[in-house]
């Protein structure tokens, strides 16, 4: 069952039962350009092998993915895993180069953007560093992701007030996930709300990204496995997500084979 309105769809693909979207990067610009010309937020999520495995153990996690607007494929683990099943349509759209291809669209259409998440210096300075970056883009504001849960109606009450258009919230999964679900309804003026996790950190330089290099060769996983070492208790789930997409495609063919 798809929970999304019926405006505004891409077509889905299960991954070991959690979605993600048949995007690549210019079909999810071009979403986004419909979500901004539409009237009401829309939620867009990342997915990856890790997240997968967190959200089969974590339902509140999968509710949310499924009540996405857009669950882009962040990782190049559900990409393969889609063209696995069959697709072709798909590439991998990592969250952190979306964030910035976003906001080259909100400084050429003069939508504003609010950052919300990281530690008050990085989001600051990310604000700083995009606004150098694009040139003619609106910073409505900026909230660093340690606020009290009791004061979440002042946040919201700010990110209305300022105008903004696109919210990009990092802070972490799952928490960002979760705090977009149940604060979409009350968010009047936003039509994109991106959950970005360690993006603002990322664009600060901490950690670096890995060199363009590996990017190309989709090994970005292995550079982060690398220089965070601390990762490791959440990469240990690529393994099992390996064997479990197989298992499924194995199955898959199997029961194609005995029709
Ligand atoms: N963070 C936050 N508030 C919290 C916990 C974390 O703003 O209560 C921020 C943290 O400062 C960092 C981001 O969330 O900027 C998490 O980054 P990470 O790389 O772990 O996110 P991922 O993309 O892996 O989910």
């Amino acid at each position: 069952m798809d929970d999304r309105g019926d405006a505004l769809k891409m077509k889905r693909h299960d991954v070991l039962g959690v979605p993600v979207d048949l995007a690549t990067m210019s079909t999810t610009l071009h979403r986004a350009r419909e979500m901004l010309a539409g009237d009401r937020p829309c939620l867009v999520v990342a997915t990856n092998p890790e997240k997968v495995v967190a959200a089969r153990r974590n339902p509140e996690l999968a509710r949310a993915l499924r009540e996405a607007d857009l669950v882009i494929p962040d990782g190049i683990g559900v990409v393969l895993a889609a063209r696995l099943a069959g697709h072709r349509d798909i590439a991998r759209v990592p969250g952190s180069e979306l964030m910035p291809e976003l906001c080259a669209l909100a400084a050429e259409d003069r939508h504003p953007v609010f950052l919300y998440g990281a530690k008050p210096e990085i989001v600051t300075k990310a604000a700083r560093l995009l606004q150098q970056r694009y040139p003619g883009l609106e910073i409505a504001g900026t909230q660093h992701g340690y606020l009290e849960s009791e004061r979440m109606p002042e946040l919201i009450e700010a990110i209305n007030a300022s105008g903004a258009r696109m919210l990009f919230v990092g802070l972490g999964s799952p928490r960002q996930e979760l705090w977009m679900v149940r604060y979409r309804d009350v968010l009047t003026g936003v039509r994109v709300c991106q959950g970005v996790g360690g993006t603002f950190d990322a664009l600060c330089g901490h950690p670096r990204r890995a060199p363009a290099l590996m990017r190309r060769m989709n090994l970005e996983w292995l550079y982060r496995l690398v220089t965070q070492p601390s990762r490791l208790h959440r990469q240990s789930a690529l393994p099992l997500f390996a064997v479990r997409v197989l298992q499924d495609a194995l199955s898959r063919t199997g029961r194609a084979r005995r029709l």
